[in-house]
């Protein structure tokens, strides 16, 4: 459907936990996070209803994210629910990659299409130091495993910190010489945690990465369903994508809404508020009730962030802000 500014959303974002094997230092706090008790964690079955009636507003493509997904059990069944509504034609996963490898069978089975692994260096002594303990082996192990599925589309997100080494960009982007992987470098977003780092934004790191590749070519094919831009080096089998969303607002093309774990409909990352889609699944409404909550929740979707004005906000558009971490809504 088109919400109120003409845009079409056809893509939601699901959150199926809050809970995370990471703590990711501009995600979560060490001590870990006070979990929400399952009973206000969807259920499988009303996320799928959330789905399939969302295919009603022109939603076809779901991407299932966290927290970390694949700590819910049961997730790949969750896949292959969603993948069988008619309707929906994509099922995308966002994951650290530390469970993957023993799960990418079933999920590639069920029906995944894609896998987004999240991986902000290749130096396993920073990786532990950034996650709080993560074992890069293991995120690696997973990138492997999917790697070996021809069909599944595979990208790799990379969050560039300040104080990051540069090096870090150009091993990561060299991944994309050999292999057909997208590497997306994602800027960090003030959004929780996220607002007390500095990110480097995509004009530095491509710059980084012309120093050792060469001039890139624009990639104009049609890659995914997001706001990144690709260029293509010389020599490369894949792609590098940005996605500026702090330098370069890519807003008035926005196609997406976000269903956090308990159940807000969420029309964008920075605004609180949404519809509560799981007072109304667990009151008896009815699809057609629920349809009704869903369209008018999209049609209002906000024109656009303020992520670089917020410090000029009034107190009042300040209030409206989205005080949720990134965890929680859904990264
Ligand atoms: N645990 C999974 C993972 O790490 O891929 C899924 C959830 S995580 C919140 C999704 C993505 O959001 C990760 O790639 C993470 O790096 C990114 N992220 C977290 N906080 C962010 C922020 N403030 N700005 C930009 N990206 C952020
Ligand atoms: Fe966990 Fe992902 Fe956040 Fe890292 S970015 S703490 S892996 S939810």
């Amino acid at each position: 459907m088109e919400d109120q500014y003409g845009r079409k959303i056809d893509y939601m974002r699901v959150s199926v936990t809050d809970r995370c094997n990471l703590r990711c230092i501009y995600c979560m706090p060490p001590e870990g996070i006070r979990s929400i008790p399952h009973d206000r964690i969807l259920t499988y079955d009303e996320i799928a209803r959330v789905c399939r009636i969302g295919t009603g507003l022109g939603i076809s493509k779901i991407r299932l994210t966290g927290g970390e997904p694949l700590v819910r059990k049961g997730l790949t069944g969750l896949v292959e629910m969603v993948r069988k509504i008619p309707g929906i034609e994509k099922v995308s996963l966002t994951t650290n990659g530390i469970l993957l490898s023993g799960n990418i069978n079933e999920l590639v089975s069920n029906g995944l299409d894609g896998v987004n692994i999240s991986l902000d260096t290749l130096d396993p002594v920073c990786y532990r130091e950034l996650t709080r303990g993560g074992e890069l082996e293991r995120a690696l192990g997973g990138l492997e495993a999917a790697l070996s599925f021809p069909r599944l589309s595979v990208k790799i997100n990379c969050v560039p910190l300040d104080d990051a080494g540069e090096e870090d960009w150009i091993g990561l982007a060299a991944l994309a010489e050999e292999r057909d992987v997208e590497v997306r470098f994602i800027e960090m977003m003030p959004v929780g945690l996220g607002k007390k780092f500095r990110g480097r934004n995509s004009d530095e790191v491509l710059k980084v990465l012309e120093s050792s590749f060469g001039t890139p070519e624009k990639y104009t094919g049609r890659l995914g369903s997001g706001p990144a831009a690709y260029v293509q080096f010389p020599g490369f089998r894949g792609r590098i994508g940005f996605i500026s969303a702090v330098s370069h607002r890519f807003c008035s093309s926005c196609n997406r809404v976000r269903l956090t774990s308990e159940g807000m409909l969420k029309p964008c990352l920075q605004y609180g508020g949404g519809a509560d889609l799981r007072e109304l699944l667990r009151s008896g409404a009815d699809d057609r009730q629920i349809e009704e909550k869903m369209r008018e929740t999209v049609f209002r979707k906000p024109a656009g962030h303020h992520f670089t004005e917020e410090r000029e906000m009034t107190d009042r558009e300040r209030s409206c802000l989205e005080e949720k971490e990134m965890w929680s809504i859904g990264g």
